[in-house]
């Protein structure tokens, strides 16, 4: 039980994750709290099942000037270029990699494209977004990292629109072998959808002035304390509407084989 957490319908902010549960950099400050929302998409830990995304995800991407259909039912962008957000994919490796990996790549790429119609400041290129994507193979806690490499703000830094954005991932983990087992195929589905996440803006962008508050180390080994939040008016808006009885609903929160709480994601 989260003692921060609201009452139903009253929440001021979204609680992001902090330094808390053994959470450390490239975890803590990148994501919605891990023990609120389990096993939502955007959660620094990866769940066993379903990993979904939220309505609060997809209000802060509205928050950050996206243009979204909240129920993520519009067509591919690929279907009208010109008009909707295009995400493409830069995929670099071997070619028997590229036949294992790029297909989830693109799949994710579809995912996010259901969901914006346009960037808070340009639409309609042919790519508004290119995602360069690899894979690399290291026997080491580390599932990879991902991010924007170059965006649009405004002087205020309110709004940001993602243009390039790499995604690397640790071949240790999701080997070719290992994603016919059903079960890791939807993981790792889940992964790369997390990973473009992150480069559209998702716990990698922070507005200007959305972090604040009490509550939780700021660092592994810091005696003080801050409460990460996100203030973003509709991805608050969505955190309320999904609070019902003082709990967010969500499965408890398992690692999936071969993570560990380090791992980023
Ligand atoms: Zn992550």
């Amino acid at each position: 039980m989260n003692t921060n957490q609201p009452s139903a319908g009253v929440a001021s902010y979204v609680p992001v994750q902090g330094y808390s549960n053994g959470f450390g950099a490239g975890s803590a400050m990148g994501h919605w709290d891990e023990s609120i929302f389990g096993s939502e998409l955007m959660t620094p830990r990866l769940n066993a099942g379903a990993n979904n995304l939220s309505s609060i995800s997809v209000g802060l991407l509205n928050d950050l000037g996206y243009n979204v259909d909240y129920s993520g039912s519009l067509s591919g962008a690929s279907s009208d270029p010109g008009r909707r957000f295009n995400i493409s994919i830069s995929f670099s490796g071997t070619e028997a990699n590229r036949q294992t990996f790029e297909s989830y790549f693109l799949e994710a790429a579809s995912f996010w494209e259901r969901y914006i119609y346009s960037g808070a400041f340009t639409n309609g290129d042919s790519s508004d977004l290119t995602i360069y994507a690899s894979m690399f193979y290291s026997e080491s806690l580390v599932l990879g990292s991902a991010g924007p490499t170059a965006g649009l703000t405004n002087t205020n830094r309110t709004a940001f629109q993602a243009s390039e954005g790499v995604v690397n991932l640790n071949s240790y983990y999701y080997t070719p072998e290992s994603l016919r087992d059903p079960t890791r195929s939807v993981a790792f589905t889940a992964t790369i959808r997390h990973e473009i996440g992150h480069v559209l803006g998702i716990g990698t962008f922070w507005p200007n002035g959305s972090l604040y508050g009490v509550g939780e180390p700021t660092s592994t080994s810091s005696s003080t304390f801050a409460d990460y939040a996100f203030i973003g008016a509709n991805a608050v808006r969505e955190y309320n509407a999904l609070i019902t009885d003082n709990t967010y609903s969500a499965p408890t929160s398992l690692l999936a084989p071969g993570e560990s709480n380090t791992a980023l994601r």
